[in-house]
């Protein structure tokens, strides 16, 4: 099945307005690569529903959709409150406690445990999205602080609460998102991305707690806390990918900071060769129109522009009233932007030989710019682990990227990566006959044709299956 061939890959969230057989498939068909479930919302059966349709239409097309499984992380929300929507005015003092009650106009619940012994007086606490701002005036005990409203507003029920001054306790991976993260690793998701992520330590954690299963699956660490900011460089180097999760990071640090955050955990990321998903309101307005504001059509480009790997569309396509329609103009703004050559090779490389990877880094680098000197059709990788698929896309070559493996779930989790096609082969009979037999799979895919230039990577000696070692030229006959 011919499935958009963007570069830049889209991910969906999935959601009730997906759930019909046609808007799926369409979704798909008009450039979808990753559905991402939101385990803030739903439940299992829903989720398992949604899976379901993944695996079913890979089954059907042949296709690579990957699963993209977030977890909520200590996400901090107020409960219930008093006949679903309270006022709370501006100047106001009110009590909030950590003991689960109704809210009201004089107390407010929070989900936050540890809430007395981490607030300090004078920090603020923001409301749904920043709309309604506190400030803590008194820590009456462990459960219970006095606030002020600085500036006031409607609240209704559930809506999420951030504490951007404070440096926060609680755990990293809630009881909640191990029950979550056991039903995604059950259900076969491809990708896990940890909400709230603050130090590389809430990374390791994950993948320590889950031991063997966490061999397929890759953890994306959300940044959304002005700690992650602080600790940006361990936290990409132990993630297998980064989301510059905007909505959250734009009440969490000066709203104003965004934009640089974004561009410079871009680079970083593009630089290491960790694929790295730009989040939220990206085509917004599109939740309720049929068309996307010109601010949003330029933040989609300038997002591609600047290297992300993958973008993410959220309440858009989960509870939006155009989300097929939303793929197709996302899809149309990527292809446009990548008929421009400023977002390719854009990295200078610089081998750096304290790295274990040195060799097949530069390899991969070495294969990209041949295949730019040579306006090649194609790089051609052959991969167990991903990493020259991973890498080679870091280049961001002109060609097209296919990757060969033997390793199924890779070929999911690569459809994350910017520019990168997996097929699965098992045949490693040696280098000449695998490079024969990828060269007609893609032949018979009409992805190649006689006399096209192709890049070949490989490790030699082929049964060794050692780091890429090799780059080749090949002419298809
Ligand atoms: P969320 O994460 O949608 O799960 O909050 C993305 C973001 O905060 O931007
Ligand atoms: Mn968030």
């Amino acid at each position: 099945m011919i499935l958009k061939d963007n570069k830049t890959k889209i991910i969906a969230t999935y959601g009730p307005a997906c759930e019909s057989e046609e808007v799926f498939e369409n979704m798909i068909k008009n450039g979808v690569d990753v559905f991402r479930f939101n385990f803030s919302h739903g439940d299992y059966e829903f989720h398992l529903r949604g899976f379901q349709k993944v695996k079913d239409f890979n089954k059907k097309y042949g296709t690579h959709i990957a699963i993209l499984a977030d977890l909520q992380g200590p996400k901090i929300r107020v409960g219930e409150v008093e006949n679903g929507s309270i006022i709370l005015e501006s100047g106001l003092q009110i009590l909030v406690t950590n003991q689960k009650q109704i809210s009201t106009i004089d107390k407010l619940y929070v989900s936050y445990d540890r809430l007395g012994q981490d607030v300090n007086i004078g920090e603020d606490i923001l409301v749904d999205d920043g709309k309604i701002k506190l400030q803590v005036l008194s820590i009456l005990d462990d459960k219970t602080i006095k606030v002020i409203v600085l500036e006031g507003g409607e609240l209704k029920s559930k809506k999420g609460v951030n504490f951007p001054h404070t440096k926060t306790t609680i755990e990293s991976l809630t009881k909640k998102d191990r029950q979550d993260l056991e039903f995604a690793i059950n259900n076969r998701a491809n990708w896990i991305a940890l909400s709230f992520v603050r130090k590389a330590e809430d990374i390791l954690e994950v993948k320590k707690v889950f031991g063997e299963a966490w061999l397929h699956l890759k953890v994306i660490s959300k940044i959304e806390k002005p700690e992650a900011i602080e600790n940006i460089d361990s936290i990409i180097e132990v993630s297998d990918g980064i989301m510059v999760a905007r909505g959250d990071l734009a009440i969490e640090v000066p709203l104003e900071r965004v934009p640089l955050l974004q561009k410079e955990i871009v680079k970083k990321c593009n630089k290491l060769g960790k694929p790295v998903i730009v989040a939220t309101q990206m085509m917004e307005s599109m939740t309720e129109r049929s068309f996307p504001t010109r601010a949003e059509i330029s933040d989609v480009a300038n997002a591609v522009l600047d290297g992300a790997d993958a973008l993410m569309l959220s309440g858009e396509t989960s509870v939006g009233l155009f989300p097929v329609k939303v793929i197709e103009t996302m899809s149309k703004i990527i292809e446009q932007v990548e008929t421009n050559s400023d977002i390719y090779n854009t990295m200078s490389y610089v081998s750096d030989i304290d790295n274990a990877d040195f060799i097949p880094d530069a390899v991969c680098h070495s294969a990209v710019t041949l295949a730019e000197d040579l306006n090649a059709k194609a790089i051609i990788g052959i991969t167990r682990s991903g990493y020259t698929g991973f890498r080679v896309s870091s280049f961001r070559p002109k060609s097209k990227i296919y990757i060969f493996s033997d390793n199924k779930p890779l070929l999911y989790t690569m459809s994350l990566i910017w520019g990168v096609k997996g097929f699965y082969y098992e045949g490693f009979e040696g280098t000449d006959q695998t490079i024969k037999d990828v060269i007609q799979i893609l032949k018979d895919n009409n992805l190649v044709k006689k006399n096209d230039l192709v890049i070949n990577t490989a490790s030699m000696p082929f049964n060794e299956k050692s780091k890429t070692n090799t780059v080749k030229v090949t002419v298809v006959t």
